[in-house]
């Protein structure tokens, strides 16, 4: 039998989990599950590059193992860790960080979005360092692919740098990772639909939120500012109701779609028929989740029993990174 390729992805804890987080990255985590081995890692070293107070961290980890398992992810074949427990992170990071530029890091699109987006003024050199962290994250599993949103797609290039320039240098440890996308990689947020979905810019419907909460959201989404009153036709092309529809009621996009264009259908009817659905399709994750949430022991366990294994594989591929570097 072949060996089961390796998946290695995580994401910050930075928030609750939201729809991108799962159509972007999460569905396909839980898709890959038979037949690659899984990594998850929460990537708390990461959430230190865009907010020093680090008193959420733990709350947010323990908040995102529970997404994750509601969404799908079963601990025992694929570990959950944290970045912060496994000590081999920061070493290969610091090994790698003298093997890419500081030019080419200035140069990385992901964290000049970022920089912009948060208004940054100073970047600290831990945040230009981000992707290379993210590299040791990815190789120290030696991880071949790595199911992301598009925004993450320019840091899975520079693992990909990194790994070549250290098998070049010192001998092939590592393999060359890539990125895996979803049909829906880069899901709008409820401001309109050029911004991405994100915890960080309060444009998001989290997996947890109640009926209620999802109705509110959507009254707000901004949808074709030319459509004014419901007869008005729109265009679902500019729409991001429209991009929630055909993600989640596909057997209804061409009704939706003719409807829209026709003045038919009016922005309002169309945003309840949005949050049913969506009602709906979160009912398994929101009953899911408040059992787990009743039962915190049980993510301390899957956390404690991630660690142990994953600081195992991590051990392994540092005794080949010390073998290949001829240190110690
Ligand atoms: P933050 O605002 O704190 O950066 P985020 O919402 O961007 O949070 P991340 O933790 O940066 O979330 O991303 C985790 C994973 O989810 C990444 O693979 C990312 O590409 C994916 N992802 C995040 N938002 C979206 C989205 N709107 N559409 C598709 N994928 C997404
Ligand atoms: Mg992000």
């Amino acid at each position: 039998m072949t060996r089961a390729k390796t998946i290695l992805s995580g994401m910050r804890p930075t928030g609750k989990l939201h729809l991108g987080h799962l159509v972007g990255a999460l569905e396909n985590w839980v898709a890959l599950q038979g037949e690659y081995a899984n990594y998850h890692l929460i990537a708390d070293y990461h959430a230190l590059t865009t907010d020093l107070d680090s008193s959420g961290i733990e709350g947010n980890s323990f908040d995102m193992v529970i997404d994750w398992v509601a969404a799908g992810i079963d601990p025992v074949r694929s570990p959950i860790f944290r970045q912060s427990q496994v000590k081999e992170h920061t070493e290969l990071h610091l090994l790698f960080s003298m093997l890419i530029t500081a030019a080419r890091l200035e140069r990385n699109p992901a964290v000049k979005d970022q920089v912009r987006d948060l208004h940054i003024e100073n970047i600290t050199y831990g945040h230009l360092g981000y992707p290379v962290l993210q590299a040791a994250d990815i190789l120290l599993y030696k991880g071949e692919l790595v199911p992301v949103g598009e925004d993450q797609v320019p840091h899975v290039e520079i693992a990909r740098e990194i790994a070549r320039r250290f098998n070049a240098q010192y001998g092939t440890v590592f393999p060359e990772p890539e990125p895996k996308l979803t049909r829906f990689a880069r899901l709008p947020g409820l401001d309109g639909v050029d911004r991405k979905m994100s915890k960080s810019a309060g444009n998001s419907i989290l997996l947890s939120d109640q009926p209620d909460q999802i109705q509110a959201k959507l009254r707000t989404a901004v949808t074709d500012p030319q459509k004014v009153r419901r007869n008005d036709p729109g265009r679902p092309e500019i729409c991001l109701v429209f991009k929630y529809h055909q993600r989640f009621s596909p057997g209804e996009v061409s009704e939706i779609e003719s409807g829209c264009r026709s003045g038919a259908l009016g922005c309002v009817e169309c945003k309840k028929r949005i949050a049913a659905r969506l009602t709906d399709v979160l009912a398994p994750f929101r009953e899911k989740r408040a059992e787990l949430e009743a039962n915190p022991g049980i993510i301390r366990d899957i956390l404690a029993d991630g660690e142990q294994r994953a600081r195992a594989r991590a051990r392994m591929t540092m005794g080949e990174v010390h073998s290949a570097m001829k240190l110690g």
